[in-house]
């Protein structure tokens, strides 16, 4: 009997791609993907640790759960994802409402502990982490039928995610990542190139691989003695060998530490066009001392010198980076430093959040916790220094013609058209004819911090 599944996905890319392949074990148990939460035989929360608000939102969410669930008594519901990681026993013990709880290293064991949950009537849970030298399966379950993994809107999507590697053994003092999703385990090669392949035949025509900390791709499997280490690192192998899929026209990745990026890598990007003009290399302080607390393995110069290498490759390389404001113990001059880093660089765009202290990690039990409004004032600080200088590059950006594929349709109005060029600039288009899937060049008339706005300009030929 078909039974229908409605899949909540929080944070980040891995959590699109880890839903995906859960969503494809489910295919495999006669479940359907709905959108209609009323006709939903299994509720799966694919959840984020990331920042304490995400978890919250879960929890609030699971609530909710056990309200409707006390009206269709037969609903399952299954909580994966970090949050299942990181609090584990003692998250069925405050709602008992979950069924299934699957941390993110145990996801092919979800149909079993369906399975398992139905027929015991109990709560059904694995967590845990494939050890470093384990095989690694963090595909899609059907790489063995061929047939082409679902996306979570039931569309066929433009671009579409490949997990490369999980875990991360960087132990930045902020981050949660390690605790959730364990040391670095990569998938083999050969199991990535034909998911790529089967996901352009399928209909992409960008993938973008991922990893918590995808430049470290592969060295686990050089130190088995699976795979040749090669001149230029397994990574940068890997890139070269997926980006000659036939039919496939950009591939990214993310998301790279600075400490793991390396000269041959950004060559890539002025070697091979279908790399794009774009990387995102995050930084998260333009202080040494700050870089040091966090443990981030790099100094100010150190970063500084991978964007040169990536704009002596490609010298018009749009960067974006991740910063975190506030952190313990972070003074005013500190801050200053930031600010003088981002003017710098003139990044594309940035993702600035507020330190947020995670339980377990270093920086929580760290002196020096700032107050919020401090964080609030430098957050809207950086914020504004970056909207300007995305602003200026708006401007710069009018009168380009551009080449951009086109990801989606607007869902409210029909006939406008939403795409990226190769700098990664979220471009609006409108169009009588449909663009979902085409990459084509664009003039731009205009536009503001979030998206530039363009004309289809067919009949130029890019150079
Ligand atoms: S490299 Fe990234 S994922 Fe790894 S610990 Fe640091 S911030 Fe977290």
């Amino acid at each position: 009997m078909t039974r229908k599944v409605h899949v909540e996905t929080w944070g980040c890319q891995m959590n699109v791609a880890d839903s995906e392949k859960m969503l494809s074990l489910l295919q495999g148990m006669d479940y359907v993907l709905t959108e209609d939460e009323k006709e939903a035989d299994l509720f799966l929360l694919n959840t984020c640790h990331i920042r304490e608000k995400a978890k919250h939102k879960v929890i609030s969410r699971l609530g909710m759960l056990r309200e409707m669930k006390k009206q269709r008594p037969g609903v399952q519901i299954a909580v994966t994802g970090c949050v299942a990681q990181a609090e584990g026993a003692k998250l069925l013990k405050e709602a008992p409402q979950i069924d299934v709880l699957v941390g993110p290293g145990k996801i092919d064991e979800l149909p079993a502990l369906i399975q398992k949950s139905t027929v015991e009537g109990t709560a059904a849970m694995a967590t845990g982490f494939n050890k470093p030298g384990d095989e690694l399966k963090r595909g899609h379950h059907d790489h063995n039928t061929g047939t082409v993994p679902p996306t979570l809107t039931g569309k066929n999507e433009v671009t579409r995610f490949v997990n490369i590697i999980q875990g991360c053994n960087n132990f930045c003092t902020f981050c949660i990542v390690p605790f959730t999703r364990g040391r670095e385990i990569s998938r083999q090669p050969g199991e990535i190139l034909a998911e790529t392949r089967r996901l352009v035949e399928g209909g992409a025509r960008e993938v973008m691989l991922l990893g918590q900390n995808v430049n470290s791709y592969g060295l686990d499997l050089v130190e088995k003695g699976d795979l040749a280490a090669g001149n230029d690192g397994p990574f940068v192998e890997l890139l070269r060998q997926v980006a000659n899929t036939p039919g496939l026209q950009r591939l990214r990745f993310t998301t790279s530490n600075p400490h793991d990026f390396t000269r041959p890598l950004a060559q890539l990007f002025a070697d091979d066009p279908r790399m794009g003009r774009y990387m995102h290399l995050p930084v998260q302080s333009g202080n040494d001392r700050v870089l040091e607390v966090m443990r981030r393995k790099v100094t100010v110069e150190e970063y500084r010198e991978r964007i040169r290498w990536l704009r002596d490759a490609v010298p018009d390389m749009a960067i974006s980076t991740d910063l975190i404001v506030g952190f313990p113990g972070e003074t005013d001059a500190e801050f200053e430093d930031t600010l003088k880093l981002v003017e710098e660089v003139q990044y594309s765009f940035i993702y600035a959040f507020k330190y947020s202290p995670r339980k377990g990690t270093a920086a929580a039990r760290m002196p020096g916790q700032l107050p919020e409004a401090v964080m609030d004032e430098r957050l809207a600080r950086l914020n504004a220094l970056q909207d300007s200088i995305t602003m200026r590059q708006t401007e710069a950006e009018c009168g380009a013609v551009r080449e951009v594929l086109f990801l989606y349709e607007s869902k409210k109005s029909p006939g406008v058209f939403y795409g990226r060029t190769e700098h990664f600039r979220l471009v609006r288009v409108e169009s009588s004819r449909p663009l979902v899937g085409e990459c084509l060049p664009v003039l731009i008339t205009g536009g503001n911090k979030t998206a530039l706005v363009g004309e289809l300009a067919d009949r130029i030929t890019l150079h």
